[in-house]
């Protein structure tokens, strides 16, 4: 059992569990548990080496403070480099975000503004762009997970090499879904490079622009959903949307009671954007004629959404619980 000297060192190298009570068809599906890293979420890799790729290009010098745009929790991994290596952390997310990632956020002591969800890219107080401008006006290090290169490096590095060595180099497909497009474009390229073949298949919220632009070249006005961190009303720049080959609209209501399933069946407790994937997953597997291993991902852990999917109430008053 290895001991680690710091928090940090436990970020990665996560475990991978077989969907064993839930129909997948002909084929396996496997999850990659990011849940499990110590910030709760995938986006703990990415913290970590866009604030390193930021030092080692003298953008980012001590006693500067960060600042991020989120769906929470890019902000919760930052929050975890941020206290570890002195820098004060300031965060932008919509007001669709639950409130356990606030106040999350806010124990952990970042400063969090919350701006409008119904907004898109251009608007002053969409959060993207409120970043930008509180970067500018303040002099803080804009992170900006959407165009920042070592967001793919560390899926490309990381999570990409250790899907194909868990699955021992015989992977048929892999899910994800976009929120800054690190994920499909890091693990992506990984998992193409080493084999041409392997379907790389998008999860989507029913609303966003990405899953009609995927299965039919369309662009659409976007939408809104419920779902936290994926769906995209833009195309982020480091987002490469063409590795996609095949793309699913998932409803929240499909996704929140997959999430649900999940957990009651595996014993597996995801947020709102693993229940799209795993939904998403499940349909491919069914679809398929003959046997496929197929590999998705826990984006990040349902104990932040005990609020929302997982209370009846909140459930019953989105419309979503089923008669
Ligand atoms: N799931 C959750 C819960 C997220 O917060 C995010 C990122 N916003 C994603 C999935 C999407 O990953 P990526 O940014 O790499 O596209």
């Amino acid at each position: 059992m290895r001991v680690y000297q710091n928090v940090l060192e436990m970020i990665g190298e996560t475990p991978m569990v077989k969907v064993s009570h839930i129909d997948t068809g002909p084929c396996e599906l496997y999850l990659k548990l990011e849940n499990l890293n110590p910030g709760g979420s995938i986006k703990d890799r990415i913290a970590v080496s866009m604030i390193e790729a930021a030092e080692q290009a003298g953008k980012l010098k001590p006693g500067m403070t960060i600042i991020e745009a989120t769906a929470g929790n890019t902000g919760l991994g930052l929050a975890l480099v941020a206290a570890s290596k002195g820098y004060p952390l300031q965060i932008v997310m919509p007001d669709k975000m639950s409130a356990e990632k606030v106040n999350n956020l806010k124990a952990m002591g970042a400063e969090v503004v919350q701006t409008r969800s119904d907004v898109q890219k251009g608007h002053p107080e969409y959060y993207q762009d409120m970043a930008a401008r509180m970067a500018q006006e303040n002099g803080y290090f804009y992170v900006n997970q959407f165009a920042n290169e070592a967001n793919v490096t560390a899926h490309y590095e990381t999570t990409g090499p250790e899907i194909w060595q868990q699955m021992q180099g015989d992977l048929d497909a892999f899910v994800c879904g976009v929120g800054s497009g690190g994920t499909l474009t890091g693990i992506g390229r990984y998992l193409r490079k080493q084999n041409t073949a392997i379907d790389l298949v998008l999860a989507d919220p029913e609303g966003s622009i990405l899953e009609p632009l995927v299965n039919r070249n369309e662009t659409v006005e976007a939408g809104s959903w419920l779902a936290e961190g994926i769906g995209e009303d833009f195309i982020p720049d480091i987002c490469d949307i063409k590795l996609a080959n095949k793309a699913y609209a998932v409803s929240d209501k499909e996704g929140f009671h997959t999430a649900r399933e999940l957990l009651v069946k595996e014993g597996v407790m995801v947020g709102s954007s693993s229940g799209t994937l795993i939904a998403a997953a499940l349909r491919y597997c069914r679809e398929q004629t003959e046997a496929k291993r197929v590999v998705t991902l826990a984006c990040d852990t349902g104990n932040r959404y005990l609020s929302k999917l997982y209370n009846d109430e909140w459930m019953a008053a989105q419309n979503l619980l089923e008669e």
